[in-house]
């Protein structure tokens, strides 16, 4: 049987992985600047991680969500602690786009409406829902088309914002902590405020989604606390698991749970939930936080002195580097000659940079001097 050829690959088959590094079946290493589309959080098969999931697996692996699992409190208890929304509950499900599609039922069951407002560039996934909020109709279906309705509207632009809110019809506005696919725009804060308050005042929910941008990639838990602002539902996942398959979406107290609401066989099932307590864990002990601002204050000052380098873009270790022509040669020498794997994004101009979290600068620098060698 032939895998189903939706995916542009680079013929590298990569079998092993370490900390920042992944090796190729002949052995060769690769710095790994991209962590499988901004996954790797702690680092490859970290020691810890790997041991809480064999020990998991030693004990119970899977069963469904239809007996109490002590576990998943263990974890929501860890992450309440460090995402500063200890008053918010947690749901537990497989991927970004299904925390989407969850938070985006949620917010319509609770306003009891159907519009949601998003963002020109976004990618919120590629189930039913968060495609038809997702801005790029080349990824759409029939079946997908005018599921319900949406407006897109600039980020940052504050008149197109309220425009779309004020006839109160609006249920939810979802916005990305930083546009990751699109190309690494940032909401201001102070548009972030703005919609924060509109929110309040048309009695829509706002619902970050944090998919990429959380789980300390921006150099706080999440990016959209960079302003201060509480979100009503935040949805979770690459980072969250290092790579096991899991996801959440963290919803205010006032939405209130009702049996059936929300459901999947496969959510915060045991194995899922441990490598979640691991990372929590190893972000905790390691203090990674502290780590993503270090090594970004001395990337972000390195890059500045590169001068066809036209902009900067993004926050802590989820970065874009723009140049004033498409970056893909230079992605693909970055990869070749100097064994160094980094993202695109729409934005052709735009080179994604998603490292793991655990990065040293020591070990980043091999890319700052390729960057310099290539770009002059
Ligand atoms: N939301 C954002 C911001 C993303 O970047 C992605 C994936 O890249 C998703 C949602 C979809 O996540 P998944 O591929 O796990 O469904």
């Amino acid at each position: 049987m032939n895998l189903f050829n939706v995916y542009p690959r680079f013929d590298i088959p990569i079998t092993a992985a370490k900390g920042v590094y992944v090796y190729d079946d002949k052995n060769q290493k690769y710095l790994d600047l991209y962590g499988g589309h901004g996954v790797i959080s702690i680092g490859h098969n970290h020691p810890h991680y790997v041991k809480r999931l064999k020990q998991q697996m030693e004990k119970i692996s899977f069963y469904s969500n239809s007996v109490v699992m002590p576990i998943q409190e263990e974890l929501s208890g860890f992450l309440s602690q460090q995402c500063g929304y200890s008053d918010y509950s947690l749901f537990l499900c497989n991927s970004g786009a299904e925390a989407n599609e969850n938070a985006l039922k949620l917010a319509s069951f609770y306003t009891n409406k159907r519009k949601i407002v998003s963002f020109k560039n976004s990618f919120h996934g590629r189930t039913a829902a968060a495609l038809n909020i997702t801005d790029n109709l080349s990824l759409s279906a029939p079946i997908n088309l005018n599921n319900f309705p949406v407006e897109f509207i600039e980020l940052n632009n504050k008149v197109q914002l309220l425009n779309s809110l004020k006839n109160e019809d609006v249920a939810a506005v979802i916005i990305e902590g930083i546009q990751g696919v699109g190309g690494l725009d940032s909401p201001t804060n102070d548009f972030l405020k703005y919609v924060s308050s509109c929110c309040d005042q048309y009695d829509a929910l706002l619902i970050v989604d944090e998919v990429q941008s959380g789980y300390c990639r921006s150099g706080k838990f999440f990016a959209h606390q960079h302003s201060g602002v509480k979100a009503d539902i935040i949805t979770v996942a690459k980072g969250m698991g290092n790579g096991f398959p899991v996801a959440g979406i963290i919803i205010h107290p006032k939405i209130e749970a009702k049996y059936g609401m929300l459901g999947t066989t496969f959510g915060g099932n045991y194995l899922a939930c441990a490598a979640s307590i691991a990372v929590l864990e190893i972000i905790e002990n390691e203090a990674l936080l502290d780590n993503v601002r270090l090594v970004s204050d001395y990337v972000k000052n390195e890059l500045a002195t590169i001068k066809s380098i036209s902009k900067i873009k993004g926050e802590g270790l989820m970065l874009g580097i723009e140049l004033e022509a498409p970056i893909k040669d230079l992605q693909k020498e970055l990869l070749y000659n100097y064994k160094i794997f980094t993202g695109s994004a729409n934005n052709p101009n735009v080179l994604r940079i998603l490292p793991p979290l655990t990065i040293t600068v020591e070990e980043i620098e091999l890319f700052i001097k390729a960057l310099k060698m290539i770009l002059k």
